[in-house]
């Protein structure tokens, strides 16, 4: 059985070469694949993770270029956070600073220091320094995800999942704060802020879409599937193959999309662990319309 914890995070987002260059240049992140939306293949879907595209590092975005701003609220992702080294905050403020983006003045929370910042299409996001983590080529660089938090009327429904199904145990409390976690390096946390009847999110750039929880294989899968369903009650979609991951999706009863998603087949599926995300990546289906599909996705360099 693999490690738990968070296999991707999907948002919206506005232009996708703002996108680009925001998570490439400014937070470091490789392009891990360029594709498209397979349910809308207009528009790109465009995947960011560490170098070889591993589960728990996958940051994917839809951009639409005139997409409206969405709205946090209830029933959603609330924020974002990668993993730092500690001892590089102070450099990453700097890097922000230099760039225009926005961030505060770092927070203790769970005892680790948190900087919030958003993203050109206001996403929530935050680094967390932790001590301890091992020789990257890059000693400032993102590690990968280390939690979301999820903004929801009560933890209690959404936590029994977490922990009965996708492998998480509760860690720690704070405030109306609970913490949960998995047994993997990256991704490993979920943190649920439990704030009563309060405005509901509104879709839209900036927000979250869904978030992928981890799966070994297609039987692991099928057996959280059918915990979900038989235990909880919960309605879970067939499979759908993503070409790097295979996912079903479910509605949480906080009511945030959630996916399970298969750690195989990964992101050198279809070219090169050197060369991912250079070329446009269409499934095979969709292979014989390339040229309509290129002829109206925005050009990215
Ligand atoms: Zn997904």
């Amino acid at each position: 059985m693999s490690a738990h914890g968070l296999h991707h995070v999907t948002a919206y987002s506005g232009p996708a070469q703002r996108n680009l260059d925001f998570y490439r240049r400014v937070l470091g992140l490789r392009l891990v694949k360029k594709t498209v939306n397979f349910d809308d293949p207009g528009t790109y879907h465009l995947y960011y993770g560490d170098e070889a595209g591993n589960p728990g590092t996958i940051l994917t975005f839809f951009p639409i270029e005139q997409a409206a701003r969405g709205r946090l609220g209830t029933g959603e992702t609330q924020e974002t956070a990668f993993t730092v080294p500690r001892a590089s905050i102070a450099a990453w403020m700097d890097r922000f600073a230099s760039h225009g983006v926005a961030f505060e003045t770092p927070v203790q929370r769970f005892g680790e220091t948190v900087v919030r910042f958003t993203d050109p299409d206001g996403m929530s996001l935050a680094l967390v320094g932790i001590d301890g983590l091992g020789e990257t080529t890059s000693s400032e660089a993102i590690r990968g995800f280390h939690g979301v938090t999820l903004r929801l009327t009560e933890a209690c429904p959404t936590a029994a999942i977490l922990t009965d199904v996708l492998g998480f145990t509760e860690r720690a409390r704070e405030g109306a704060f609970v913490r949960l976690g998995s047994d993997a390096k990256l991704g490993g946390l979920v943190t649920i802020e439990a704030v009563g009847e309060a405005e509901r999110g509104r879709p839209g750039a900036g927000t979250v879409h869904h978030i992928a929880f981890r799966a070994a294989d297609d039987a692991e899968q099928e057996a959280m599937a059918a915990r979900l369903r038989e235990r909880h009650g919960l309605s879970v979609t067939e499979q759908r193959d993503r070409n790097y991951f295979r996912s079903v999706y479910f509605r949480e009863p906080g009511g945030v999309l959630f996916e399970i998603a298969t750690d195989i087949p990964g992101f050198a599926f279809d070219e090169p662990a050197d060369a991912l995300g250079e070329a446009l990546k269409l499934p095979s289906g969709l292979e014989a319309h390339r040229a309509r599909i290129e002829a109206v996705l925005p050009r990215l360099d």
